[in-house]
């Protein structure tokens, strides 16, 4: 039904339509008229009030509930910080932007530590002393092995505490030079040969997983939810989804996609099926739930294959051990086969579209930066890399030809140089 809004005369108390659009002084009174009902507003509404008011009568009549009325907005200079924090991290802006479960972990984490290094109770008694604080704490934690955190840890608690602030009206406390700072580490990718190495020792069931992860370019979490029913053998596809009510995880950016993969990797697929037959997971652990330990694999792999650096220490069952000897070296990374995935793709003509399209990067700019070693390492760009240093050489190859009689070379000035003999230039 429709509801029309009308203002009321002062004097005859007669009503006609407002104007859309139109700002009536304060103190008019509103009517809404519907059928042939007349409803006086409350007082003191101002025009945008009363057309929301017009809006929601129609609402209310149209779908015969209530309209939710606005919540009055809690004050935020009497609720203390730690209720803000609470209200932010469930119904606040966690709810808003509904936050992956490994997303609200970090930013509870970074504004735990945040209360750890500040002392106030109200938010209004923030200031850029206690981000500056709150930096110079997060670089005297230590992790769980005894280490400093990293400096990409330190930035990103920072950042996240510094988002919370913003999200309640406290902007830049302190200016961007003050943050701290970390070095953006470079996308690495393995080699074909060490992966074939890595593939020589891995057994069937490890040779699933590796060759799984390098085939389809996933991301660690869509890796491990893959079910038998997301293939389609026939036009060798896998699904990538989200399974909030099975597992309660979701696929990063909500945005499905489907990956086409190698007729090989889908006999291989296809012989798994064989030996682990059912339509659960493909990759499940003991308990039938997804394999969140799939990494292991890989080290224990590389381990047995000799790919370890040997230089690095890690914790295995609590110890500190080396990487010479256990299977905890830092140079295998699930995320790094995504990386070289990529790669292989590139290098056997993908287009950068293509290959954006099916790691599911919202920005052009990741993808960028996971194919710059494949730029750098290009045919062209070696020649160019060697033309470069040619340009030098080729001046010392003409200096020792043209002198060879003499004992050594003997350096002329270049050509078109005012260093004439008998003037000495400065
Ligand atoms: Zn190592």
């Amino acid at each position: 039904m429709k509801v029309t809004l009308y203002i009321r005369e002062h004097g005859t108390r007669r009503c006609r339509k407002a104007k859309p659009g139109r700002n009536y002084p304060m103190g008019t009174i509103y009517v809404l008229r519907y059928g042939s009902t007349w409803e006086t507003l409350p007082p003191n509404l101002d025009s945008t009030e009363a057309t929301v008011a017009r809006l929601n009568k129609e609402i209310v009549l149209f779908t015969g509930k209530e309209a939710a009325k606005p919540k009055p907005k809690p004050k935020n200079d009497v609720l203390t910080l730690d209720i803000l924090i609470d209200i932010y991290l469930t119904t606040g802006r966690a709810a808003e932007k509904n936050w992956r479960k490994h997303t609200l972990q970090c930013y509870t984490l970074a504004l735990k530590l945040f209360r750890q290094s500040c002392t106030k109770t109200y938010l209004h008694e923030i200031d850029g002393d206690d981000l500056r604080r709150f930096k110079v704490y997060l670089r005297t934690l230590k992790t769980s092995t005894g280490k400093k955190i990293d400096d990409r840890t330190v930035y990103n608690h920072f950042n996240n505490v510094v988002s919370f602030l913003n999200a309640h009206g406290k902007r830049d406390l302190v200016p961007q030079s003050e943050w701290p700072k970390y070095e953006e580490k470079k996308v690495v990718c393995y080699d074909e040969d060490t992966m074939s190495r890595l593939l020589q020792f891995a057994d069937e069931d490890e040779r699933d997983v590796l060759e799984f992860f390098l085939g389809v370019g996933f991301r660690n979490g869509e890796g491990t939810h893959v079910e038998w029913r997301d293939i389609d053998f026939k036009n060798r596809e896998i699904h990538t989804y989200s399974k909030l009510e099975r597992y309660g995880w979701e696929v990063k950016d909500t945005e499905q996609r489907i990956i086409g993969i190698s007729d090989r990797l889908a006999e291989r697929l296809q012989a798994r099926h064989k030996r682990h037959p059912g339509d659960g997971l493909v990759f499940p652990n003991t308990k039938g739930n997804p394999d969140t330990h799939l990494l292991r694999v890989i080290k224990r792999v590389a381990l047995r294959a000799g790919l370890n650096c040997g230089h690095c220490v890690g914790t295995y069952e609590r110890k500190r051990v080396p990487c010479s000897t256990h299977p905890v070296c830092k140079k295998w990374i699930l995320h790094t086969m995504r990386k070289t995935w990529a790669t292989f793709q590139a290098r056997s003509g993908a287009s950068v579209p293509t290959i954006q399209a099916d790691l599911g990067h919202s920005s052009l700019v990741t993808t960028l930066k996971y194919l710059a070693a494949e730029d750098r390492r290009s045919a062209q760009r070696r020649a160019q890399i060697n033309a470069a240093d040619a340009r030098v050489r080729q001046h010392i190859a003409q200096i020792t030809t043209s002198h060879t009689n003499h004992k050594g070379p003997v350096l002329l000035p270049p050509s078109g140089s005012l260093a004439i003999s008998g003037v000495q230039a400065f």
